[in-house]
């Protein structure tokens, strides 16, 4: 869950997740739709059919964990940042970890704008082999704490009489681009039911969830006006209450059923607006 996602956004859902899942072997059971809409609001739902995948895979392989970062590999959806994140956490291995905040920590402590590979070996050579999990929770945290993107908060850095540059590093590689947009949605509401469609299964985002017809509206007609972001778009989202045309296809779902559908976060975040969940 905390791929790409903060720790203030995922923990209302890591407990609920665990009571639905409490083992590998429920996980390994649970149908794909029941997954999905656990993880309905975290966003990158691959990560989602990624960690039922690798549940099923350990379950056929007698329930038991891998034990090292390289057996963690092996597994869908878990990269080179995961394996070692899990194997030094969990079993005490001593592998260095590099996640975007480790990147920023590292590059301003040594004082160049290394690339990917330079980062993991500077990463691998700082490691402390009697306490890695400390230490690569240790840089984590300075990461997203302290030594923060936009504003490095050096006066109260621990390691500040080792860093090169205290908050004077420009960033040279270039950031993604935000790009702007403009979307609107219908809510159709009838007898305590909404209607909903379903997104195509082989859509390239958010394949088979659940979402209200998109609408075209105008600021004047809006009920709702939200801002959301997804990747590197920012969205400007209009909501209007509509009854969906007699093709449009999709289903009404009843608000007391709906929270059991895998919904996109937008989707959610609207429902969760207009009261209905
Ligand atoms: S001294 Fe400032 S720039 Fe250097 S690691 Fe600490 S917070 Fe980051």
């Amino acid at each position: 869950m905390l791929q790409q996602t903060r720790v203030v956004a995922v923990l209302g859902h890591y407990e609920e997740f665990l009571q639905r899942f409490p083992t590998v072997h429920k996980l390994a059971a649970a149908r794909e739709a029941s997954v999905l809409a656990a993880w309905s609001g975290l966003g990158y739902y691959r990560r989602a059919r990624d960690m039922h995948a690798a549940a099923k895979i350990i379950v056929r392989c007698g329930g038991k964990f891998p034990s090292n970062a390289a057996e963690w590999l092996l597994l869908p959806g878990i990269g080179r940042y995961t394996a070692a994140a899990i194997a030094s956490i969990a079993s005490g291995e001593a592998v260095a970890v590099v996640d975007g905040n480790v990147k920023r920590v590292l590059s301003r402590v040594l004082g160049e704008d290394l690339a990917e590979g330079e980062l993991w070996r500077a990463a691998e050579a700082l490691l402390s082999q009697e306490q890695p999990a400390d230490f690569n929770q240790a840089l984590m945290e300075l990461g997203a704490t302290v030594c923060l993107p936009e504003r490095a908060l050096c006066h109260a850095c621990p390691v500040i009489q080792l860093c090169a540059t205290r908050g004077c590093l420009k960033n040279s590689r270039s950031q993604a681009p935000q790009h702007k947009r403009e979307i609107g949605y219908a809510l159709g509401r009838k007898n305590g039911s909404v209607f909903l469609t379903q997104r195509p299964k082989e859509a390239s985002l958010m394949p088979g969830m659940w979402e209200l017809p998109e609408f075209q509206s105008t600021e004047k007609t809006a009920l709702l006006t939200l801002r959301h972001s997804i990747t590197v778009t920012n969205y400007l989202v209009r909501v209007n209450q509509a009854t969906p045309k007699k093709r449009t296809p999709g289903q009404w779902v009843h608000r007391s059923r709906i929270t059991r559908l895998p919904l996109t976060g937008l989707t959610q975040k609207i429902l969760r607006a207009a009261k209905i969940i």
